[in-house]
């Protein structure tokens, strides 16, 4: 029989954190994970954004959130020694004088005015639709599918990591701990991305998984180093003038089929923006784990102290995952209680 401190099922963004947190704290961790190559976490646009929708609104922990998050991404790149973290402007390619007029009233709010580094009448550049003007916002991308796939490098060298699926019909639950064949730890923790929905232990959570299309795209006219651009797709700058293009939210179908309909949607928004050819070069679909309340969904199971679960991460799992997994084990190793709005499970 193997003994390990904790099981963690699932090595997307939520699973990564969680055993880098655990790791620290000296506990050991085994992962079980069946690699997805269309998981939320590889096919992320890797985008960390302060303000988002049509009312401008900074997102929900923001300042709180990315305080931790930064200085845990530079660490995890300064172990694996790879660039995660890029500090990039985000470009707001704004259509009409309202648009223009919030964004110039939200440069000069309290809270806001840091984030927001330019709100320009005019067209950006070169390559793009004519536009009534532009913002710039402080922005980040992160390359989640480098971070990912070094940090599973890393569980394999050190015996940390089983290529499998975790079925909760294996899982026998003990006194003091949970068993899953061979393996014998305290606790599990379930950090399944949208799979979580369909775990006979969780299906009570206001889970509302939502797919997500993804074109990459070829422009070789277009030179977007040190920027990303938001019009109706975002467009992110990977290399050799490749760009990450997407994405749209669609509730109803969830399975990570790639459409003519998901293409069809992105490739209008990429007409309205571009006025340089590009040519698709791949097209993906994944699933977002987000929930109804737009929170995550972090703790221990009420009726089962043995099990836990890392979800909920939603459009944000780039800061929420580091955070939050860092919450978690503090949860886990000290006890310490989790703030109450996201004790939601
Ligand atoms: C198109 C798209 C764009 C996005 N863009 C952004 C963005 O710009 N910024 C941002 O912050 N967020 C973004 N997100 C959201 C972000 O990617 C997710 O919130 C985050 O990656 C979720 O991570 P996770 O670890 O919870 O789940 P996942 O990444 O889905 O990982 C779950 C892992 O667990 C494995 N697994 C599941 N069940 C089992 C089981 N029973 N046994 C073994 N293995 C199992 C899966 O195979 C997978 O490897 C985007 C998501 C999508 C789909």
């Amino acid at each position: 029989m193997v003994e390990t401190d904790y099981l963690i099922v699932g090595q997307g963004l939520a699973g990564t954190w969680l055993h880098h947190f655990l790791e620290q704290a000296g506990k050991h961790c085994l992962v079980i994970d069946q690699f997805n190559p269309y998981s939320a976490s590889q096919i992320s646009s890797g985008i960390v954004n302060p303000i988002t929708g049509r009312k401008l609104v900074k997102t929900w922990l923001f300042d709180t959130m990315h305080d931790f998050a930064k200085p845990a991404y530079l660490r995890l790149e300064e172990m694996f020694d790879i660039q995660i973290w890029h500090d990039r402007n985000i470009v707001w390619l704004l259509q009409s004088e309202q648009d223009l007029n919030n964004f110039s009233a939200r440069s000069a709010t309290e809270g806001y005015a840091h984030h927001i580094a330019a709100v320009e009448r005019g067209n950006w550049r070169n390559g793009f639709q004519s536009a009534v003007g532009y913002a710039e916002v402080k922005g980040n991308y992160i390359d989640t599918t480098l971070l990912i796939n070094a940090y599973r490098k890393y569980l394999q060298q050190t015996n940390q990591l089983r290529e499998d699926f975790v079925k909760t019909d294996d899982l026998k639950l003990l006194p003091d701990g949970v068993q899953w064949k061979d393996v014998r730890a305290q606790k599990i923790i379930f950090c399944e991305g949208y799979l979580a929905a369909q775990n006979p232990f969780f299906t009570h959570l206001p889970h509302a998984p939502n797919k997500g299309e993804v074109l990459i795209i070829e422009a070789p006219e277009l030179q977007l180093i040190g920027h990303l651009v938001k019009g109706g797709a975002f467009l992110v700058p990977l290399s050799d003038g490749l760009y990450w293009a997407g994405s749209q939210y669609n509730f109803d179908e969830i399975d990570e089929n790639a459409t003519v309909n998901g293409r069809l949607e992105i490739e209008t928004a990429l007409q309205r923006m571009l006025t340089v050819p590009y040519t698709v070069v791949n097209h993906w679909a994944g699933i977002r784990p987000s929930t109804m309340q737009r929170r995550p969904l972090v703790g221990i199971h009420r009726q089962f102290p043995q099990i836990g679960i890392l979800n909920g991460l939603g459009t944000k799992g780039v800061l929420m995952s580091a955070y939050f997994a860092h919450l978690l084990s503090e949860l886990l190793v000290h006890n310490q209680l989790l703030p109450k709005e996201i004790g939601l499970i």
